[in-house]
């Protein structure tokens, strides 16, 4: 489905999106009111002040990673596209992700053709990538392999991410990219759908292969860039 969002089907999705983000919001800060009112009283334990404290903390970060997730996909961003090299924007994106795959027992494998470009917004391309990558990191809790993969293919670039991780069933499948849909205990569910839309917006495609307990294959083609030397 190859498909371009307008501007005004994307204040649309924007504005629809603002009112369950809002509420999404509101729940974490209403957890985190309660607890800072038993806080605030003089008989509370040591321990339990821990606790209450550590749970404040939790959800104030979910809150902001709410709004994070959320400000990436609202950011305005320029009318032109610039041309982006592929080796490059990997470089980039392993740097982002590689701490938080070591920290996970994760080896990233990177396999890609030489003089890979497309056209795009660097920062939005790497969220995307950041967003797929820290997906499949997830998904491999006692660790594993994440392989990308680039090459050329009837003149579109295909990018491919894989994991052999806990996989997903065709339900699951079939709600990626719906907003605040999440499996996790701090997941936000927002990661996939600004990937979708950063994709879509470039007439780009992502499709997904999984497998339960074998692995999920993100695979996004975009039209390739030709570069003359
Ligand atoms: P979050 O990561 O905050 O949960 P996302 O939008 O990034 O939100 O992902 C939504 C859901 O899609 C995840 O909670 C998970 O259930 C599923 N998912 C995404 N990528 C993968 C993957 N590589 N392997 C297994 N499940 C995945
Ligand atoms: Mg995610």
């Amino acid at each position: 489905i190859r498909r371009e969002l307008h501007r005004t089907e994307k204040l649309a999705v924007l504005s629809e999106l603002a009112a369950s983000v809002a509420h999404e919001i509101r729940n974490p800060m209403t957890v985190a009111r309660g607890f800072m009112q038993v806080l605030n009283q003089a008989q509370v334990s040591e321990s339990k002040k821990q606790i209450y404290t550590a749970m404040v903390i939790e959800e104030i970060d979910r809150a902001q990673s709410i709004i994070n997730d959320y400000l990436s996909f609202a950011k305005p961003q320029a009318e032109t596209l610039e041309s982006i090299d592929i080796s490059s924007l990997i470089q980039k994106l392993m740097n982002l992700i590689s701490p938080y795959a070591s920290l996970r027992d994760v080896q990233i494998k990177v396999q890609f053709e030489p003089g890979l470009w497309i056209h795009g917004h660097l920062e939005k391309m790497i969220q995307c990538l950041v967003n797929i990558t820290k997906n499949g990191i997830e998904a491999m809790p006692k660790g594993g392999t994440l392989q990308l993969r680039g090459y050329r293919q009837n003149g579109r670039v295909i990018l491919e991410i894989h994991d052999d991780g806990v996989g997903m069933t065709h339900e699951q499948i079939d709600q990626l990219g719906t907003p605040f849909y999440s499996t996790k205990h701090k997941g936000t569910g927002l990661g996939m759908m600004v990937s979708y839309r950063i994709i879509k917006n470039l007439s780009g495609e992502i499709s997904v292969t999984s497998q339960l307990n074998k692995g999920t294959c993100f695979k996004i083609s975009l039209p390739a860039v030709v570069i003359r030397s």
